[in-house]
């Protein structure tokens, strides 16, 4: 993709003026991160990391991203109702990764006592790189969908007028109107009101599971903010919290500090450093109660990275999705090459072909957050390693995604401005909301762009790798 911003990013001392603005609007529009230094408190804050311009986007693959998000939001429904392919999918899995296990075994303790939860809500982002294909042409690829605590919905909604600003403050009035409104706080809101509707308890309130050290506050405030505009009140609880004040009655409706709760919203439990033995109890008793979870503990299990490998065998959109031969074209064209690594003849092939070429391939456990996948020499390392053992389960394979670089400048606090070659990520907000067996709503709700330097192969914003930006398209 060439930029268009090429030749404004050869001057240096223009490039720092601009910068100056942009960090200032960033600021007042509340594009704002906690410190690293002081991550439970608002008293200082900072700008969150952000390129200078909005980044080159083809239109096509922007509208089919789009596109395919309702696909997205019902093939995880549908994998979340069907306990025979969660337990067959991650049945290797458990047995070779604990907190995988540890979430499969609340799962089957509540489907065993019987789910009292009726209404379900999916407020999810499904992730995507462009492949470079060989004939120049992008593709655009999935990495990841992410159904639990997906972020950055509430930052992305405040950032294009950052973008619009730099444009105008250049005179580039036509290019600064070319930058994507983006809501997606709005439409989360949305979903987490209509399940709370459907609840139906007038006084019910939302608890929204929170880290003590939450650097992205701000990020879950807007989602805060557009719910109390519809007079819907959130009570931000940690897991201990729930652990010593949390009850359920004998209908299994959920309190806390004596007050029902319609939804709960997860904002942690997402990685294994988050659950202590009493945590993991307070996520059981939230699973038990026939409060709308976001996610229930299948719809989390459903954005694990094996759930998603299984997902591009053949045959599987197809049993998942009868009827439905469009939506899993749609969906199968955005998949990536994805492979086992089960013990046998199938995961011994993948593994030969990552050892023979290892930059076409990532290496990824379990895990969500970023900061986990192996790439280049560590893969080969690690799967010299795992070759042999059982453990290698608990990991998949990945086809690398090499998009084409750009040219950008990213935004840091305390760093100097400077112009370096990037790629980016495009997500996706989803949003559905699920009545026993009546899906009453299924959205997307806007999209998060992500822009990180070519020498990061992982990480997102929150590990302080990507920045946030957003889509130009052309
Ligand atoms: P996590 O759940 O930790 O976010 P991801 O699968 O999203 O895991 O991977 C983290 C990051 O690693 C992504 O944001 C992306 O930058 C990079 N990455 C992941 N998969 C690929 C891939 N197949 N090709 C290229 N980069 C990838
Ligand atoms: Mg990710």
């Amino acid at each position: 993709m060439a930029t268009s911003w090429g030749s404004l990013l050869q001057d240096e001392q223009l490039l720092e003026e601009l910068a100056r603005q942009a960090v200032d609007r960033a600021l007042a529009e509340g594009v704002l991160l906690r410190t690293t230094q002081e991550p439970s408190s608002s008293d200082v804050v900072s700008y969150a990391p952000f390129t200078l311009f909005p980044s080159l986007v083809p239109s096509a693959l922007l509208e089919q991203a789009y596109a395919v998000q309702m696909d997205f939001n019902l093939l995880v429904d549908a994998v979340s109702q069907n306990s025979a392919f969660l337990e067959q999918t991650l049945s290797s899995t458990i047995k070779m990764d604990n907190f995988t296990a540890h979430l499969f075994d609340i799962y089957k303790q509540v489907l065993g006592e019987g789910i009292a939860q009726t209404v379900f809500l999916g407020l999810n982002r499904s992730d995507y790189m462009f492949q470079r294909s060989a004939d120049g042409s992008p593709a655009l690829k999935q990495i990841e969908i992410n159904t639990i605590s997906a972020s950055f919905g509430g930052l992305a909604s405040r950032t294009p007028a950052v973008h619009q600003h730099v444009l105008n403050v250049l005179n580039k009035t036509k290019e600064a109107a070319k930058v994507l409104s983006n809501n997606p706080s709005k439409g989360l809101a949305l979903g987490i009101a209509k399940a709370w509707e459907l609840y139906g308890s007038a006084n019910a309130q939302v608890l929204l599971i929170a880290q003590e050290k939450e650097r992205n506050i701000f990020d879950q405030r807007a989602i805060e903010n557009e719910l109390l505009a519809k007079k819907i009140h959130v009570i931000r609880r940690r897991f201990e919290d729930v652990s010593e004040k949390g009850s359920l009655d004998q209908d299994r409706r959920l309190f806390m500090d004596g007050q029902e709760i319609a939804v709960v919203y997860f904002r942690d439990g997402y990685m294994p450093t988050q659950y202590s033995t009493q945590n993991w109890k307070a996520r059981l008793l939230l699973e038990r109660s026939c409060a709308v979870k976001c996610p229930d503990i299948a719809t989390q299990l459903t954005g694990t990275k094996k759930v998603q490998q299984e997902l591009s065998r053949a045959g599987v959109l197809e049993m998942l999705l009868p009827g439905q031969p469009e939506a899993v074209a749609r969906l199968r064209a955005t998949f990536a090459g994805l492979y086992s690594l089960d013990m046998g003849e199938e995961g011994d092939q993948a593994i030969n072909e990552a050892l023979a070429a290892p930059n076409r391939f990532v290496l990824k456990p379990q895990r969500e957050g970023g900061g986990n996948n192996l790439y280049g020499e560590e893969m080969v390392q690690a799967l010299e390693q795992l070759k042999d053992r059982e453990e290698r389960a608990s990991y998949i394979l990945m086809e690398k995604i090499e998009p084409e670089p750009f040219a950008n400048c990213l935004l840091r606090p305390g760093s100097p401005v400077r112009v370096v070659q990037c790629i980016s990520e495009l997500g996706i907000f989803g949003v559905y909301v699920r009545q026993g067996k009546t899906l009453v709503m299924n959205k997307h709700v806007g999209h998060l762009l992500r822009t990180k330097a070519i020498e990061h192969a992982d990480g997102g914003v929150a590990a302080g790798v990507a920045v946030l930006d957003n889509p130009y398209p052309v």
